[in-house]
């Protein structure tokens, strides 16, 4: 199966930054990670003042969230064709589903990165062993099939303003 271009750009991140941690790659590309107790459905969301990228993660949500919230975060700032400025016009324009999408993917491989499943593991055993939700594990390439595009018929991420709630 040919690689798309958002596993390439995984294996490219993670091959220049050596490290498929969302932590240490955040840090080591410049985008600080800040928490804050959100009500309400908001798991994160992106700032861009001055430059400066920040993604804000819900400070009441549990550690392995927050990594897979993070990681999605990165998927938007580094799938973004035109740079981080670009970004925000993405979000609410008509490429909304398409971004989440691509987001939630990028976040699955980026998670699971050299990772693969033991031969009688089920998916929800694996995406439990590599802490990635298992629906979300489904956009991971080899189990990529038609709920891929369902993301916002759950209503996961209403893109009704720049933050991205996903
Ligand atoms: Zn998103």
């Amino acid at each position: 199966m040919k690689r798309n271009y958002i596993s390439q750009a995984v294996q490219y991140l993670v091959g220049e930054q050596e490290t498929n941690d969302p932590y240490r790659l955040a840090r080591q590309l410049g985008i600080q990670v800040d928490e804050h107790p959100f009500r309400g459905r908001i798991r994160g969301m992106v700032l861009n003042i001055a430059g400066q990228v920040t993604v804000i993660l819900n400070a009441n949500l549990p550690g392995w969230l927050k990594r897979v919230v993070l990681a999605h975060e990165l998927g938007h700032l580094v799938l973004s064709p035109k740079g981080y400025g670009y970004f925000w016009l993405a979000e609410h324009t008509l490429m909304e589903s398409k971004t989440e999408y691509e987001a939630h993917r990028f976040a699955a491989e980026l998670l699971s990165w050299d990772e693969t499943p033991e031969e009688d593991e089920t998916l929800e055993q694996f995406a439990a062993r590599v802490g990635v939700p298992v629906e979300m594990m489904r956009y991971r390439g080899p189990y990529e099939n038609d709920l891929a595009y369902q993301v916002d018929a759950k209503g996961n991420c209403p893109k009704t303003n720049r933050s991205c709630r996903c």
